[in-house]
């Protein structure tokens, strides 16, 4: 069987039975965690498919081993392979402090223009939990990735170039009035585009009709920023009713209909609507959303916000589910097919080699790629039997620290108890 690379075809992905998936084993814990993940994905995909598929990972550099290496953060071969190979996966990776990048995750998906910040939020039974309900919390966020205030555009206090924009907004759109402190005001710009916030929704919809899920909310905070965060709502359902009009109902056609035809009938349309199984389209604003993601979870099934948003939401939602060692994330851009999957956790340095992280989210982050890859039957092994360790409380050191009567496993300790759990 020779290895090959996945490609882009007009009807989607196409998979080999022996693809090439570049990763990046990542700083401070991610050597541990990978090794972790990596050897249980190897022996899903052997047990399930018996040799007949099989990865051939192939490494990629980048952050602190990168450094070492070649002086570069993100070599631009690193770059390329991820690009050439479309699907890859990351552990963590060091912030680098000063020099050109601010973020290596950041510099990855505005590369590779990973639009969408896919983030499911699911318990695993025996999980520990600071909620009472964990169970009620099932969850898919979407987070746009390109845009917001994490564009970069910022200009600092006392700059000329913050200077300059405040004599623009003063002398051309008439705005000064509305800067409480003009002398000593640092700048920073959000955009949010029609095309952007229509591709994240687009993406989100197609999800939920996929997974026949019951509804999608747009989460937004467009009282007070209306032609950022409220324009977003508005095209999403102006997309949803254009593109998805035989599968969705929106809260905006109920807000017409009750307009038009009284509260009764909007109403009765809404019923109609969830009996024939169609798509809610709904939207919260936000602090409203993160309340609501503590006071009645099950609500909630695909969330599709912007990216300031979508990170606060994401790590809130995971807290409920048993936090960051745990979330898995990836970053799409689902027309190109290009897709990193990563560990959601950082580089927790003071951990390095001491093999007794969880490697979890990684893990699951791997089961995500597998799904990707349409190889659902090896993510399901892969689930069930994580779902087993946990529930037998054989543990890593932040899951036992919370559990009663635990056992006490290195991170390969855990990773080969789950391998043992596995059934076909
Ligand atoms: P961190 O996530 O690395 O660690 C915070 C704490 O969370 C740790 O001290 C540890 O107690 C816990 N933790 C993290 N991962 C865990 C795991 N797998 N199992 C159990 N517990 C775990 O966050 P930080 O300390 O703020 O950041 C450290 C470095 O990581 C920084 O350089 C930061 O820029 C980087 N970072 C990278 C990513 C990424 O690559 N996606 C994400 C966040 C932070």
């Amino acid at each position: 069987m020779t290895a090959q690379k996945i490609t882009m075809g007009p009807a989607g992905l196409n998979i080999p039975d022996h693809p090439i998936i570049p990763f990046i084993e990542g700083d401070g814990i991610g050597p541990d965690v990978w090794s972790a993940s990596k050897h249980v994905l190897d022996a899903a995909i052997e047990l399930v498919y018996g040799g007949k598929r099989k990865i051939e990972w192939k490494e990629i550099l980048a952050g602190e081993k990168a450094f070492n290496k070649t002086g570069e953060w993100l070599p631009a071969e690193s770059l390329d392979i991820a690009r050439e190979y479309l699907v890859s996966i990351k552990g963590p990776l060091t912030t680098p402090v000063g020099g050109g990048i601010r973020s290596l995750n950041v510099a990855l998906r505005q590369e590779l223009d990973l639009y969408v910040c896919l983030r499911p939020v699911k318990w695993y039974k025996g999980v520990p939990s600071p909620v009472v309900h964990p169970e009620n919390t099932n969850m898919v966020i979407f987070r746009e990735n390109t845009e917001d205030i994490y564009a970069g555009i910022e200009f600092g206090y006392n700059t000329p170039e913050a200077e300059k924009l405040l004599r623009f907004l003063t002398d051309e759109l008439g705005a000064g009035k509305k800067i409480r402190f003009p002398e000593s005001t640092a700048f920073g710009i959000k955009p949010v585009s029609k095309d952007g916030s229509e591709r994240l929704i687009r993406a989100a919809i197609k999800y939920a009709l996929e997974h026949k899920l019951p509804s999608v909310t747009l989460v937004h905070k467009g009282n007070i920023m209306k032609y950022t965060e409220g324009a977003f709502k508005i095209w999403g359902y102006e997309l949803a009713e254009r593109e998805f009009a035989d599968h969705v109902y929106t809260w905006g056609q109920w807000e017409n209909a009750k307009k038009t035809q009284g509260e009764d009938v909007a109403n009765a349309k809404m019923k109609k609507a969830e009996a024939q199984g169609k798509l809610i389209i709904k939207d919260v604003i936000a602090d409203n959303f993160l309340q609501q993601l503590l006071l009645s979870p099950k609500d909630y099934s695909v969330v599709a916000t912007l990216n300031l948003n979508g990170d606060y939401i994401s790590d809130a939602a995971a807290a409920s589910v048993g936090g960051i060692g745990i979330a898995p994330g990836a970053n799409i851009n689902y027309l190109t097919g290009h897709a990193v999957f990563e560990a959601t956790h950082g580089t927790a340095p003071r951990f390095a080699n001491t093999n007794t992280m969880n490697p979890s989210s990684l893990l699951l982050s791997g089961v995500m790629m597998l799904e990707y890859m349409g190889w659902h039957e090896a993510a399901q092994c892969i689930e069930e039997a994580l779902a087993t360790t946990i529930k037998r409380k054989r543990v890593t050191i932040d899951f036992y620290n919370l559990m009663h009567d635990a056992t006490l496993l290195k991170t390969s300790e855990f990773a080969v108890e789950i391998v043992k759990s596995m059934k076909i």
